[in-house]
């Protein structure tokens, strides 16, 4: 049998390679070959040593882009040469969220390359049902499709519509893949960063208007970008608690707060203006297929591209060294993507 490289994760802050047996795809699995793997906020708090529900020794990676290699028994709907995006949520297709549809909070949800082996590594099995084919999306923006599908995700559950103003709080690459595709719903979207970094991507990048919710005059900046009152939707991508309990005063009355962004701790939510308001409060988790398939449409009419999230690159053979430089203690890091150089 053929040996391959991955790179585990032994216990907190420790990267190592080892060389594994590569896969046989089993019934109903494909091979695939690696090409380019995203960096996320999952993989930073598994290497930092907080990222709840997470067992070690683990190999991460489960922003994916991959070659089909070969098939195992049964596999359909992929061929051996073609590009793949993997959509790396495994649900168990039995409990009453999945019965409705809602797989991406299956009860026994399995993500892989979280809570099973993934993509940091020169090949992996899975099942085809995982698989997207892109072969017409570059293996850089490729990697990025299940990020973006997270904000699709995000935009969906808030039901934005076109000419509607929604603010999106935090551009990390969540929130901005958010912004990307709400505007390309149509609905006037305004963006809050405290990093006048990232402010500034979000003007280069996407057009559109940034603020700094730091600033004394924000609630008077955000009413005037929407015609002199309060949005009518939020959608919140910090994960950060002071914001996510200030979001339902940053809507108008009978406007809608959906939380993308994940706080391990509660949540202190004034009821006055939960009540008054007559506030909508919405979670959003993962994404499904439906959310998978809207990235690829909005990547192929230009509408959302690698740029407007992506802005580092790192190699695959040197990943144990440049991890915590590079993506660790980078400030300026937004999404970073590693290269599968053979
Ligand atoms: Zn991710
Ligand atoms: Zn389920």
């Amino acid at each position: 049998m053929t040996t391959m490289k991955a790179l585990v994760i032994a216990e907190p802050r420790r990267m190592v390679w080892a060389t594994r047996d590569r896969p046989a795809p089993a019934a109903g699995e494909a091979l695939i070959k690696i090409l380019t793997a995203g960096i996320c906020g999952t993989d930073i708090h598994a290497w930092s040593g907080n990222q709840p529900f997470f067992s070690y020794p683990r190999v991460l990676g489960h922003e994916i882009c991959a070659e089909v290699v070969a098939l195992g028994r049964g596999a359909e709907g992929v061929e051996p040469g073609q590009r793949v995006a993997l959509m790396p949520y495994i649900a168990c297709l039995h409990c009453d969220a999945c019965q409705s549809g809602k797989t991406n909070c299956c009860e026994q949800i399995s993500v892989i390359g979280v809570h099973q082996d993934g993509g940091f590594s020169d090949y992996l099995s899975v099942p085809v049902s995982t698989l997207l084919a892109v072969d017409e999306v570059t293996p850089e923006a490729a990697a990025l499709i299940e990020p973006f599908a997270i904000s699709a995700h995000a935009v969906r559950r808030a039901g934005v519509t076109a000419d509607e103003q929604v603010l999106v709080v935090g551009a990390g690459p969540i929130g901005l893949g958010v912004a990307a595709i709400a505007a390309a719903s149509g609905a006037q979207v305004i963006v809050a960063d405290t990093s006048a970094f990232r402010r500034q991507h979000v003007a280069d990048q996407l057009g559109l208007v940034a603020l700094n919710p730091a600033d004394a005059a924000f609630d008077a900046a955000l009413r005037e970008q929407s015609g002199g009152r309060l949005p009518l939707k939020v959608i919140d991508a910090t994960g950060n608690p002071a914001a996510m309990n200030n979001a339902v005063s940053l809507i108008r009355h009978g406007g809608t707060v959906v939380y993308v962004g994940l706080h391990k701790g509660d949540l202190v939510i004034p009821d006055s203006e939960f009540h008054k308001k007559e506030a909508t409060l919405l979670g959003s988790r993962n994404a499904t297929r439906e959310d998978f398939d809207r990235v690829c449409s909005l990547m192929a009419s230009g509408q959302l591209r690698a740029s407007m999230m992506l802005n580092h690159s790192l190699a695959f053979s040197t990943l144990d060294e440049t991890f915590e430089p590079q993506v660790i203690n980078n400030r300026e890091l937004i999404k970073g993507v590693i290269h599968f150089d053979r």
